[in-house]
């Protein structure tokens, strides 16, 4: 029979990221057999990993892996994804959500190009911890390979200190996925070592229910003899019957009367909860999905952004053409659905699946920070994933 999950250590989400064939698959599977024999973790064998299902989420194909594990001080969920656009639209659209990375790098091979995509779009979507698993140490034991090993860590150290990562603290940690899936002693210490690193060096991310209160607007309803109420999931914060809040798009502030999650009436709701709530004073007519309900003050709704965005190849369901500044899809931010001109600026041109970095002026303001994920549209399709990065 199953059991329910207890909460008994704080939770983290991280992942391996790295250049294909360094060796992020087997260093996962690796990992959940040494926690396994600690009987903290289930073993999860390479070719389940491999295997990974396909998950959809806005419409985007998304090839990823999912094990989870506990440390002496942590629970985990480790992400790993088998090819390298997965990296790209899952870091882009935030799906990945990484409080921290393990960037694996062949001891054998140093960095290479996808190391340094990898160590780039973490950086952009805000994954402020990377350590990193120095791989395959087993091929370079010895003599001049040792050398070897010497040169790419600092190789390493010097790519992360040019991305903000401050290379010379990173932990950089010499392992052997393979040899410590087959149980040598000596590289399964490695592993331990490895996840002390991440324990140690990878903060608790800060916690989102603490935060200003946030709910985009799902759904409008009226409750007759009772008012206007607003369904969503509460995306960040805490909200209590008797609090004021905004509404972003209806310009309108007000005070929540009740509050209440699958018919079930309740006293405050936090980040995570899926919540209907009733707003006193304000017309059925003036609030819509696509607007915001949030603390008073608490954030800003604007039009002009900067952003990083994948967009989709034609096999991924995307665009088989380019696209060029004055581009007019629409943009999805949270539930809001709105028109957006792309300016490109020196590249000009963004292939279909390509990464680039564009500037956009949405048709309205909405409230927008760093680290937001939307979905770029046309005509019913998914073409484009992005993050904003500068709010203009
Ligand atoms: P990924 O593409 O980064 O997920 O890499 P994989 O985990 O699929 O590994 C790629 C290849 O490198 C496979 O043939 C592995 O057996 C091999 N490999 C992985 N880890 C090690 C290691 O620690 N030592 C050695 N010698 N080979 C390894
Ligand atoms: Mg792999």
């Amino acid at each position: 029979s199953r059991t329910a999950y207890v909460r008994t250590k704080p939770h983290l989400n991280i992942g391996t990221m790295g250049h294909v064939d360094h060796g992020k698959t087997t260093l996962t599977a690796a990992i959940t057999k040494v926690l396994s024999e600690r009987g903290t973790g289930t073993f999860v064998p390479f070719d389940r990993i491999d295997r990974a299902p396909e998950e959809a989420r806005r419409g985007i194909t998304i090839n990823v892996a999912h094990v989870e594990y506990e440390t002496d001080t942590r629970h985990y969920a480790h992400v790993d994804m088998p090819g390298h656009a997965d990296y790209v639209k899952n870091m882009v659209t935030g799906a990945a959500q990484l409080d921290g990375a393990i960037l694996v790098v062949s001891a054998l091979d140093g960095i290479m190009p996808q190391t340094t995509e990898h160590v780039l779009l973490a950086r952009q979507v805000g994954v402020d911890h990377i350590v990193v698993a120095l791989n395959k140490a087993d091929a370079v034991d010895d003599g001049e390979d040792a050398v070897l090993a010497d040169l790419v860590e600092l190789e390493v150290r010097e790519l992360l200190t040019a991305h903000g990562y401050g290379g010379d603290a990173v932990p950089v940690v010499r392992v052997s996925g393979l040899k410590a899936l087959e149980g040598d002693p000596r590289w399964t210490g490695a592993i331990e070592a490895l996840l002390d690193a991440v324990d140690t060096y990878v903060p608790m991310p800060v916690r989102y229910v603490d935060a200003p209160f946030l709910l985009p607007v799902e759904n409008v309803l009226t409750i007759t003899g009772r008012g206007t109420v607003v369904t969503g999931a509460v995306e960040r914060g805490t909200v209590r019957v008797g609090d004021r809040v905004e509404v972003l798009g209806a310009d309108t502030e007000t005070v929540v009367t009740g509050l209440e999650t699958f018919g079930k009436p309740m006293e405050s709701a936090q980040a995570g909860d899926n919540v209907a709530l009733l707003l006193r004073g304000v017309p059925r007519d003036a609030v819509r999905r696509g607007h915001v309900v949030a603390a008073p003050g608490s954030v800003e709704p604007r039009r002009r952004f900067t952003a990083r965005v994948y967009v989709l190849s034609g096999r991924e369901g995307g665009r088989t053409t380019p696209v060029t500044t004055g581009y007019r899809p629409q943009f999805y931010v949270r539930t809001a659905d709105v028109v957006g001109d792309v300016d490109l600026g020196e590249v000009a041109v963004a292939r279909p699946g390509d990464t680039v970095t564009m500037t956009v002026e949405l048709g309205r303001d909405v409230p927008l920070e760093p680290g937001l994920g939307f979905a770029i549209r046309e005509g019913g399709r998914t073409v484009g994933a992005g993050t904003v990065t500068e709010v203009l």
